[in-house]
């Protein structure tokens, strides 16, 4: 697969190995006789597991078997949901939040979704309740949408890298995902003039998230103006995944929401999981155009109907209780702040070795090769890092950028500053 992909080069099924075990030459469910017979059916057929998960359940497999492993793999805050959260789930539950609400979740949340969002968005139409759908994580908001809004024959932009679940949730609604490389002068970010170099007329929608995952990158507030009036010039939807929007290290990370004009093809995910560290509750959700949202809320009721309601009384706390919330969040960013200057201090060491520098999310995207290296010189890399030398992180190419790596510092610091060293060590040894 070569390295960029600008254009109307489309890739409808994703190519990536992982840092694991070998693969077996059997694949595990056909030597299970339990599954005789079993094979995918064409809806997933083209399927990996996500490289980020696989990396993790690798790292756990090791841990268990005695290995000091160092995870630095996971994309999860390594803090404990903040008290003042547990305890309002706990009173909920007590207070008898044990049954199916709304499928697309209670409205004193979707309220208070709407009302956060009010507080930022200045353009038409305000947002309502209504337009509110609470999931099971944003991922599940992504994947409704995704679902919802594209199908066979629509091109999605993905400026890339990008999380490696935006390729799979497009193709699995049998739209095209394009993926559009970023520049390396601009932290891997795109601008306008490449989305509109990577259009077709199939082109329906464009994925964007800042705070980047695997980048940290942030956009800055021109070009998502930028994007946006592109999209609006050529009807895109535009599709943001704000998730990390409150872990940004150089002031707030720019919304899409206090820019637009107006949201009539524009959708805003966000959730709990990052800024409040609350991945294990499952709550994230879509701000969308009323009849988007209701199509989004009808695909819901007949997958999972809706997300656990003991989470969502959690979630409705977080952004409720805004002082005890904000503090949390300070608290927890000025700790992945010192971790991001302690990580770059200690790239300095090896000026040869090219990275992003993270201005929010928690993840630190190394370049161990050169660009357009044959193979998969990341996930080689990723795969002797953890094999030889104890270190869990995430080859590139699970982003489609096979000649870097992505390092996450959701870790305690002095396992992420070992996890560095072992990084450089490693990278300098095969430098030789
Ligand atoms: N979006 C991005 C960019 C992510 O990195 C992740 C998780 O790693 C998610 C969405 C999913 O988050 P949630 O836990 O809310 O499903």
């Amino acid at each position: 697969m070569p390295p960029v992909f600008n254009g109307a080069a489309a890739c409808t099924a994703i190519e990536y190995s992982v840092a694991s075990a070998p693969t077996p030459a059997i694949p595990a469910h056909l030597s299970d006789p339990s599954a005789r017979g079993f094979t995918p059916s064409a809806n997933i057929a083209f399927l990996k597991e996500s490289a980020t998960i696989a990396v993790s359940t690798r790292a756990k497999a090791m841990k268990a078997a005695g290995r000091a492993v160092i995870d630095l793999g996971a994309g999860e805050p390594d803090f404990d949901t903040p008290e003042f959260i547990r305890r309002a789930a706990a009173g909920a539950v007590e207070r008898g939040a044990t049954r199916y609400t709304a499928t697309e979740g209670i409205l004193p949340l979707r309220e208070a979704i709407a009302a956060e969002a009010n507080a930022r968005y200045r353009g038409a139409v305000p947002v309502d309740a209504k337009d509110v759908v609470v999931s099971t994580g944003s991922k599940q908001s992504l994947f409704n949408l995704c679902f919802a809004l594209f199908g066979a024959g629509d091109e999605v932009l993905i400026p890339t890298p990008s999380w490696t679940s935006y390729y799979e949730m497009a193709a699995l609604a049998r739209a095209t995902p394009v993926p559009v490389h970023g520049d390396p002068a601009r932290g891997l970010t795109v601008d306008a003039k490449a989305l509109a170099a990577a259009a077709t007329p199939r082109t329906r929608g464009v994925m964007l998230n800042s705070p980047c995952n695997p980048t940290g990158a942030v956009y800055d507030a021109a070009a998502l103006r930028g994007i946006l009036a592109l999209a609006e010039e050529r009807g895109w939807w535009v599709v943001t995944d704000e998730i990390y929007r409150r872990i940004s290290y150089d002031g707030p990370a720019p919304s899409l929401l206090d820019m637009a004009a107006r949201r009539d093809r524009l959708v805003i995910v966000d959730g709990v999981a990052k800024a409040y560290a609350m991945t294990g509750w499952r709550i994230g959700w879509a701000i969308a155009p009323r009849a988007l949202a209701a199509a989004m809320t009808a695909f819901q009721s007949h997958t999972t109907s809706n997300a656990a309601a003991v989470s969502q009384h959690a979630a409705l706390a977080a952004l409720s209780d805004r002082a005890a919330a904000e503090a949390a969040i300070a608290s927890m960013v000025a700790e992945f702040r010192a971790r991001r200057d302690a990580v770059v201090a200690e790239m300095a060491a090896e000026p040869r070795l090219a990275y992003v520098r993270p201005a929010g999310a928690f993840y630190l995207f190394v370049r161990i090769a050169p660009d357009g290296a044959p193979g998969d010189p990341g996930a080689e890399f990723a795969q002797a890092l953890l094999e030889q030398h104890d270190v869990a992180i995430v080859p590139g190419s699970a982003f489609l950028t096979p000649a870097w790596v992505r390092l996450s510092y959701a870790a305690p610091r002095e396992q992420v500053l070992t996890g560095v060293r072992r990084l450089i060590a490693l990278w300098r040894e095969r430098a030789r």
